[in-house]
């Protein structure tokens, strides 16, 4: 199949990028969200194929000796994510571009191989404590995993100059009409 487009929204947990995420995919019916495969535990409320397609580790390692995966990666101990390669074809198929929300060594594997088909965008949180805060309001993650996001968190945000557009979550509604004026100018370049 040939390669369309694909939008790509990495951050940092608690940057705010599902929120920007729900925004986009509300606003835009030529968007669709692309579920990826995880192996963690399905939380409260979550639809196995529409949040993840949620799959036992054998599962996964399985599809990972046959190439099904646009990219992958173990973002949290033992907790394996990707895209399939099935899914983003399926989006393709039916006219539509993929908005990929996944983790920034992913989307750093994507953009490296399909560079002018892909928009990255980094969502950077206002602050380091902003994001802590953020983290800690939520309610549901122990201690021990805040601080281990935090850690990766602060790696991640060096990382922020590998993709196309960084925009600062300080004010939701200005994140979001930047992101949307970047997909938009994206899709409709030639
Ligand atoms: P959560 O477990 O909170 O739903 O997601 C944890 C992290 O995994 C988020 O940063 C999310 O963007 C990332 N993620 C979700 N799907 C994928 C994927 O297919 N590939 C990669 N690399 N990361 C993903």
């Amino acid at each position: 199949m040939a390669i369309g487009k694909i939008i790509i929204l990495t951050a940092p947990s608690g940057a705010g990028k599902s929120s920007i995420s729900y925004h986009l995919l509300e606003n835009n019916e030529w968007l669709a969200f692309s579920v990826s495969a995880a192996t963690r535990e399905k939380r409260k409320g979550e639809i196995d194929g529409v949040h993840y397609y949620f799959m036992s580790p054998e599962e996964f390692r399985e599809k990972v000796k046959n190439n099904e995966f646009l990219e992958w990666e173990m973002v949290y101990k033992d907790n394996y994510y990707g895209t399939l390669r099935s899914e983003i074809e399926r989006i393709w198929a039916e006219g539509k571009t993929p908005l990929l929300d996944i983790d920034v060594k992913g989307a750093i594997h994507i953009e490296q191989e399909y560079p002018n088909n892909t928009l990255s965008i980094f969502v950077q949180p206002p602050s380091i404590e902003v994001l802590e805060d953020r983290l800690r309001s939520r309610g549901t993650e122990s201690e021990e995993k805040i601080q281990t996001r935090m850690s990766k968190a602060a790696y991640e945000i060096s990382l922020r100059d590998s993709f196309d557009k960084i925009i600062v979550n300080d004010d939701l509604d200005r994140a979001c009409a930047e992101a949307e004026k970047a997909i938009t100018q994206f899709v409709k370049q030639p």
